[in-house]
């Protein structure tokens, strides 16, 4: 250890048990690194990315040849027909409302079959109560839902029954965003993807995969799923990427999505690229390795707190499809003296101490720590908690392992030296 950082010997110990428990799924998660990184040099070799992709262009932006290479490679990676990768989707939200704006007529219904959708979502959806101007509902498009079952997983039976050809689309959402249900593995997705082509053969099965790629060897559009979205400032922009988002999937869905983010007619053939695209290629590159160092810090903090005996979801045992942890840590004081330790352990901000305070749409205070090259990344090592019951944190990344075992200790750390660990 560093002489710069103390860390007590009771959490010297505690660390060492929790990285023996972790070593096997080490090697799991290794694996799984090893081959999305060989698919990935293999998106590059294929698509013949050269340094000529790099140089960025302005104005309209047409005949920008690296960003046609660049979907090429993220088509090839997520295992898609076809992807769509800009640095103008400004969050993961907006390319998934690019996608449900660019799929979805008036007068279509939509279902979710994973109970309530992430936060942000509910209000682009328009679901009742978190109606926000320019929703899908003010469209003239409904919005149905199948509930998870009360253990959080998904409720086959009712989505058997519920899925007809009524709906234009089916809508899954692959993480756990922040509920302690859990997340949906890629062979879930399948599940359902195959009940919802049995029994609307026309519906459109789009996932909302935020946190999920690269976790698994193989993505959703490689099993059912027609269309998905997610955030380039998470998993698949490998800790470089300084913004954007992407969608994947079936070629027609992507050019119709196309035509919502610019306009009807240009497409995907206008945009300029600016000076982003080395940095994009950059981060896809790095992506599945970056993420498989979230996925072990994750791990090696389930590993520690369960070894100081705070319940943790998943376990370090359970095999993983998104890279979040949550810690039920029992009180307002640990989750704050938690992400402290955290924000200890950032590279960028780490002299500043987080403070619960309100935040829209959350009906208790709440505490955030990052401290990250990029503003909001959470690819980057940060958590998030609401101050109540049941004083769960919610924890992510880490651009590596050493830097990502580090900050769990450090948040330990700070929780010991505060008497919250015995
Ligand atoms: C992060 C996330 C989103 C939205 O992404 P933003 O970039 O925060 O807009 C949507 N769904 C899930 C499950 C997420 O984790």
């Amino acid at each position: 250890m560093h002489p710069y950082f103390q860390i007590c010997s009771r959490l010297r110990e505690a660390s060492e048990k929790a990285e023996a428990v972790s070593k096997p799924m080490f090697r799991t998660i290794e694996e799984i690194q090893r081959y999305n990184q060989q698919k990935m040099l293999a998106a590059f070799n294929r698509a013949g990315v050269s340094e000529s992709h790099f140089v960025g262009s302005t104005g309209y932006g047409y005949g920008d040849r690296g960003r046609e290479v660049l979907d090429e490679v993220y088509a090839y990676a997520l295992g898609a027909e076809d992807a769509l990768v800009r640095h103008n989707f400004v969050s993961g939200t907006h390319a998934l409302t690019v996608a449900l704006f660019g799929i979805l007529r008036p007068g279509d219904k939509m279902l979710c079959v994973t109970g309530t959708p992430y936060d942000t979502i509910q209000g682009v959806i328009g679901i009742e109560g978190r109606e926000e101007k320019g929703s899908l509902k003010e469209f003239g498009i409904s919005y149905e839902q199948v509930d998870l079952l009360p253990d959080g997983t998904p409720d086959y039976e009712e989505i058997e029954r519920r899925i007809s050809p009524e709906y234009k689309m089916i809508y899954l959402q692959r993480s756990r965003g922040y509920s302690l249900r859990p997340s949906l593995f890629v062979s879930d997705i399948e599940k359902i993807a195959g009940i919802a082509k049995r029994k609307a053969p026309q519906s459109i099965v789009m996932v909302d995969n935020c946190y999920g790629e690269f976790v698994e060897k193989e993505e959703p559009t490689q099993h059912g799923a027609d269309l998905m979205a997610g955030s380039l400032i998470k998993n698949p922009g490998g800790g470089v990427a300084p913004t954007g988002g992407y969608l994947a999937g079936r070629k027609e869905l992507v050019e119709l999505c196309s035509y919502r983010l610019t306009t009807p007619g240009t497409g995907r053939e206008i945009g300029c690229t600016l000076g982003n695209n080395r940095e994009l290629f950059l981060g896809a590159f790095h992506a599945p390795h970056v993420t498989g160092e979230a996925v072990k810090t994750a791990v090696f903090a389930a590993a520690l707190f369960s070894e100081l005996g705070f319940a943790v979801t998943p376990t370090p045992q359970e095999l993983r499809t998104d890279i979040i942890q949550a810690v039920l840590l029992k009180s307002r004081e640990a989750l704050v003296s938690f992400c402290r330790g955290i924000q200890k352990g950032a590279p960028v901000d780490s002299f500043v101490a987080p403070e619960p305070s309100p935040m829209p749409g959350y009906d208790s205070d709440v505490i955030m720590a990052a401290g990250a090259f990029t503003l909001g990344a959470s690819i980057e090592l940060s958590a998030d908690a609401p101050l109540r019951e049941p004083f769960a944190v919610w924890m992510q990344g880490g651009l590596n392992y050493h830097s990502g075992q580090l900050g769990v200790l450090l948040a330990a750390q700070e929780m010991y030296e505060n008497g919250l660990i015995a």
